[in-house]
């Protein structure tokens, strides 16, 4: 499979009164045609940041995108377009779906007329034809009563049909790639699994690559094919689905999964939350960037940070546990306390 994204050693800093804020610290990895990759990881890690870079939504200042990223989309660098092309590219390339819908529909103007502005712009068709292809779409996002919804404002409509909503807006121009940003965290359970099946289909259905930022491993499970592991700024495992879930070799995958409910092993010992916090990122980090949380860190882990290491093709991990002096660690599987 050829890529469609490609994102190359991309840095992002926030100036604050504080000091420089390295949020993302030369994280690469690429997206597949039709793949859904998602881009897992506790708040503050980076994801989010990652995921605006993309797009060029981070505010800059105070947003710096440093010297030498790159995000190459089909072949074309996306921090060199201009903004004509950028108008373009969002929205009629790619697109993305917020956290909370209520927050990013505008609540002064009916559904109906959000999506048709979409398609207006990015097709540059007539308002009509908009509005008939505004029906089209709710009808696809599974919202009922397609023709009278359309008049409805965002109020009027509950948490998971404002996010379908908010999918149909994203689909509209049939965009390459989907960037859904924890499309799932501000609804119900039953909802969740209902958007996520959703996302599933039409996936499937418009041959759309996703990345999906959440950091609900059950979202990931159900619909990721290749999962990016990141900490503090850094990808520090990426490998497809099953290595991470059944293979994983890093403590801090290994904690994050140990974090949650297993439905899929015999156990009955407590859940381990992960204990500590961050680094802080305005401080320089000397070494692996995990060190200060990590029960099997070593002398070097606090001086140099780990390389990367290839597992298999698809699995690579940044740990010195897989250096062959390292000893010989097993991943402790909800080990009981
Ligand atoms: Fe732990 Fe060292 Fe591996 Fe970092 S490099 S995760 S500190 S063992």
């Amino acid at each position: 499979m050829s890529s469609i994204l490609e994102v190359k050693d991309l840095k992002v800093s926030f100036k604050t009164y504080a000091g420089e804020v390295k949020a993302v610290r030369g994280v690469s990895f690429d997206l597949k045609k039709g793949e859904t990759l998602a881009i897992v990881g506790e708040s503050g890690c980076g994801k989010t940041v990652t995921a605006k870079a993309i797009l060029r939504l981070l505010k800059e200042p105070p947003a710096i995108i440093k010297e030498g990223s790159q995000i190459i989309f089909n072949g074309e660098n996306v921090l060199k377009m201009n903004k004509k092309r950028l108008q373009h590219f969002r929205g009629g390339d790619i697109s993305m779906i917020f956290q909370d819908p209520m927050t990013s529909l505008n609540p002064t103007m009916t559904i109906g007329n959000q999506i048709a502005e979409s398609l207006i712009i990015h097709k540059k068709i007539k308002k009509k034809q908009a509005i008939n292809e505004a029906i089209r779409l709710l009808e696809i996002v599974n919202i009922p009563n397609a023709k009278e919804r359309i008049k409805s404002y965002p109020h009027q409509l509950s948490g998971g049909m404002r996010q379908r909503v908010m999918i149909a807006i994203a689909l509209s121009c049939s965009p390459k790639i989907l960037i859904a940003d924890e499309p799932t965290t501000a609804l119900d359970v039953t909802i969740q699994a209902q958007i996520i099946e959703l996302l599933n289909e039409l996936k499937r259905e418009f041959n759309t690559s996703v990345v999906i930022v959440t950091h609900d491993l059950g979202v990931v499970a159900n619909f990721a094919d290749r999962v990016q592991v990141m900490y503090a700024g850094h990808v520090i495992e990426t490998g497809n689905k099953y290595e991470i879930f059944y293979e994983s070799k890093h403590p801090y995958t290994w904690a994050l999964l140990n974090s949650v409910p297993r439905l899929d092993i015999e156990c009955k010992a407590e859940l381990h939350p992960l204990k500590g916090t961050p680094p802080d990122l305005i401080l320089p980090l000397e070494g692996c960037p995990f060190a200060s949380r990590c029960e099997y860190a070593m002398e070097i882990c606090l001086e140099k940070k780990p390389e990367e290491t290839s597992i298999t093709d698809s699995h690579r991990v940044s740990c010195w546990l897989q250096d062959p002096r390292a000893p010989k660690v097993e991943r402790p599987i909800n080990l009981g306390g």
